[in-house]
């Protein structure tokens, strides 16, 4: 199980793949996440991309493949992954597929005006990163994670104008990525833009999706 899924910043990506990996038993690797991990930790790379996170740019490509080249030569990917966040250049996508095969893509289909809803409203954890809203994952006690008990936070890449250039970038540099895969991979499409969807409705409708796939491959492996 070798999985991408794709879609603008607030699509509800890391949400349904943070979900979906524990249940598929794959593990989930978020680019986003490990370079916000290592901007923590201070390391050289930490250094090094802080402030493209900062203003919503691109990380550079070859920083980018070669954190996730590394990241998929570890063990735990054996059994197979999801990853979000990346590929997000059509560089990154060619890359990514000399690096390792990939059996679906899932993409996460949703309108500007949701996305910004969305963004605006969104909390996360300071130190699991976990995903909260005000409408639809509220937290327990207002402010701090349920998991972990540290404080929620506003991540500094979403406020308006930095949202705003985040979806142009999206739409010239990664959108095209699906034309790029169309005649390479499976590709999925979910349509998200209920604002009053639940997470776990989403997260919901891309397992059917996942598994769906699977049954497919796997009659299709009896057929042959
Ligand atoms: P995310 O959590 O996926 O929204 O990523 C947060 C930020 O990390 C992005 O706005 C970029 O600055 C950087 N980033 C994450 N993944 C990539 C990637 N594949 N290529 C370039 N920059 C990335």
């Amino acid at each position: 199980m070798k999985k991408i899924i794709l879609g603008p910043p607030g699509s509800g990506k890391g949400t349904a793949a943070s979900r979906i990996a524990p249940k598929r038993n794959i593990v989930h690797i978020s680019t986003g996440d490990l370079l916000r991990e290592n901007i923590r930790k201070q390391t050289p790379i930490g250094i090094k991309t802080k402030e493209f996170l900062e203003n919503g740019d691109f990380v550079p490509d070859n920083l980018i493949i070669n954190l996730i080249e590394n990241r998929l030569k570890e063990r735990d990917t054996e059994k197979g992954f999801i990853l979000d966040g990346f590929p997000r250049t059509i560089n990154q996508a060619k890359k990514l597929l000399e690096i390792t095969d990939i059996d679906l893509l899932i993409n996460m289909d949703v309108t500007e005006d949701v996305i910004i809803k969305r963004i605006l409203t969104r909390l996360s954890c300071s130190h699991c990163n976990k995903i909260y809203n005000t409408r639809t994952i509220i937290p327990r006690q207002e402010g701090i994670c349920d998991d972990c008990k540290n404080p929620l936070i506003k991540r500094s890449d979403d406020e308006i104008e930095t949202i705003r250039q985040r979806l142009v970038i999206y739409k010239e540099m990664t959108k095209p990525i699906i034309n790029f895969y169309k005649d390479k991979l499976v590709i999925k499409d979910v349509i998200c833009n209920d604002l009053n969807q639940t997470p776990e409705e989403t997260f919901q409708e891309v397992l059917d999706i996942i598994e769906g796939f699977e049954k497919e491959n796997s009659q299709l492996e009896k057929d042959i």
